[in-house]
């Protein structure tokens, strides 16, 4: 198999992703940095994440929905640290999936159990979110 197979690719120029139309968003993609990533904290899940503090609010608030306390997101590590190592080691690339948080999206910087944990979340969350009120217009979260 070429090495270019392997090759990092920018979260949104993927095929069939839809272009992130927040520029916050975009540019925190790019940085490519630890630092860019901020936590999600949510019963007992710490999901590393990387979007812009708009979207990462509204990302928060529609997990919050499905819990009984609400989302906290920090943009620094926790004091606890990352628990699970899975999830501290992922790493911060273009093979993360993104999830589209209205105009804006969220890289989901974490290991493929607590990934398909925090996009049930949302989805949930969305649901939760249309049952309280049609007028939302949340967008649908898809991976494909
Ligand atoms: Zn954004
Ligand atoms: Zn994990």
């Amino acid at each position: 198999m070429p090495a270019a197979d392997f090759q990092y690719s920018e979260p949104g120029t993927d095929d069939g992703r839809p272009p992130v139309q927040c520029e916050a968003c975009r540019s925190a993609f790019e940085s490519d940095s630890r630092q860019a990533v901020s936590f999600l904290l949510v019963d007992q899940l710490t999901i590393p994440l990387v979007s812009c503090e708009d979207h990462l609010e509204q990302f928060a608030s529609v997990c919050g929905l499905t819990t009984e306390d609400a989302a906290e997101t920090l943009d620094h590590r926790p004091a606890g640290g990352v628990r699970c190592p899975g999830c501290q080691h992922a790493p911060h690339s273009g093979t993360q999936p993104v999830i589209p948080v209205r105009e804006g999206a969220v890289l989901v910087v974490a290991c493929p159990e607590h990934q398909s944990k925090i996009l049930q979340r949302f989805q949930a969350g969305i649901q939760t979110r249309r049952t309280l009120s049609s007028s939302v217009d949340a967008a649908t979260p898809s991976l494909r």
